[in-house]
């Protein structure tokens, strides 16, 4: 069969390439600790699983606005006001998961030939969205010594005439770096002057730890309208499977998005949008009660990985991520990825399932037990010991 060459570049993510991979040798009868997958551990919270239920038997089921049911739409720009975020409800957009609201913004945006610089390393799904939409990645190294942000000169030597978009994601995956606010000033310095969006993927803003906060790009003075905020229920409510998330934008763009929505997904389910409201509404708490748990296994599991020889690694600020640089053992990190699996029994990612600038790295997901991180700690120091 002949595919369009708008296709040629699709790989598959790595975590569910490397998931496939644990669950085959799990058949065989092997135990793996699964570090790969970037999904809590935890389930819905009751009071949200309970409203989905409920909306179902009151008949949530239907078609609905392919934008998302108003009153979530008010209640999401509500609930933005509290990280300084002032939006209308008329420039959300709901979709069923984060995924479709970043990859229909591209669509809207991109013309052949723009280009949209993205991070490297940085979520796959930038890459692809951006061939998908037609534009040109070009992608911007993470500086590990610069808490995993931009080097802004690297930054500002990438920026040309055909610049249209920038994404930044913070807390980020892979790398749990948080972007400082001097950061984000002067990339919203560089946006204005040089005239070009910026899609700010912020999924992870609620899991931040040790009283920090993630500001966003959109709160800085001129910024509103040339900023798309990406978000979503997926992480910070453990929602991953019931596919809801956001993104708030200029209004004229929500207005394309919506048709974008309309034509490709239609809607977002009824009942989910519903539990969406109670997780806004009622889950505060819940979420501060996960984030210390995960602030405490990420102490756990990066103390531990810090242990081992050949092995350092920066604490993340957020997100659920460890990415310790591996480069000393001198194994590729794919091949180290691949035998951490198939010799030690732990599933983790090779930092260049991200991008290329993810060699010498690995991604461990610390949403797990603490018996599990410990597990997996143990297994890889006997893993390289054996080794030598
Ligand atoms: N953005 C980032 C940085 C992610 O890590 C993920 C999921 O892994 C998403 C977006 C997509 O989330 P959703 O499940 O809401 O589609």
């Amino acid at each position: 069969m002949k595919f369009a060459s708008r296709t040629a570049h699709l790989r598959p993510e790595g975590a569910y390439r490397v998931m496939a991979l644990a669950q085959e040798l799990e058949r065989q009868g092997r135990d793996i600790v699964h570090l790969e997958i970037g999904q809590p551990d935890f389930n819905t919270f009751p009071s949200i699983a309970e409203e989905g239920k409920r909306a179902i038997d009151a008949g949530f089921t239907r078609y609905n606005p392919s934008e998302g049911f108003g009153d979530l739409r008010e209640a999401i720009a509500d609930y933005s006001l509290k990280r300084s975020i002032e939006a209308n409800a008329s420039q959300v957009c709901v979709g069923p998961g984060a995924k479709p609201v970043l990859l229909f913004p591209m669509i809207a945006l991109l013309e052949p030939g723009d280009e949209a610089l993205y991070p490297d390393p940085g979520f796959p799904s930038y890459r692809a969205d951006i061939e998908i939409a037609g534009g040109i990645p070009i992608p911007v190294p993470l500086v590990e010594e610069n808490s995993f942000s931009f080097d802004l000169a690297a930054l500002e030597s990438r920026i040309t005439a055909k610049t249209k978009l920038l994404i930044l994601n913070s807390p980020a995956n892979p790398t749990g770096g948080v972007i400082s606010s001097e950061d984000l000033q002067a990339i919203a310095a560089m946006a204005q002057d040089r005239d070009f969006y910026v899609l700010s993927d912020e999924i992870y803003s609620r899991l931040v730890y040790d009283q920090q906060r993630a500001p966003s790009i959109y709160a800085l003075e001129g910024m509103s309208d040339r900023v798309i905020i990406v978000d979503g229920f997926s992480k910070s409510y453990a929602m991953t499977g019931w596919r809801l998330g956001y993104a708030i934008m200029p209004e004229p763009l929500a207005q394309k998005v919506s048709l974008l929505l309309t034509h490709a997904v239609g809607c977002t389910a009824g009942f989910t949008q519903r539990a969406g409201l109670v997780a806004l509404d009622k889950c505060d708490q819940d979420v501060s009660r996960i984030v210390s748990q995960y602030q405490e296994r990420r102490n756990v599991f990066v103390d531990g990985i810090n242990q081992i020889q050949g092995i350092h690694c920066r604490k993340p600020e957020g997100a659920f991520y460890a990415f310790p640089n591996v480069s000393e053992l001198g194994i590729p990190s794919v091949e180290l990825a691949d035998q951490l699996l198939n010799e030690a029994g732990v599933a983790c990612l090779s930092g260049t399932d991200f991008g290329p600038n993810g060699n010498g790295y690995l991604r461990f997901s610390y949403a797990a037990s603490i018996e599990q991180l410990n597990e997996a700690l143990d297994r890889i120091a006997a893993f390289l010991k054996a080794r030598g």
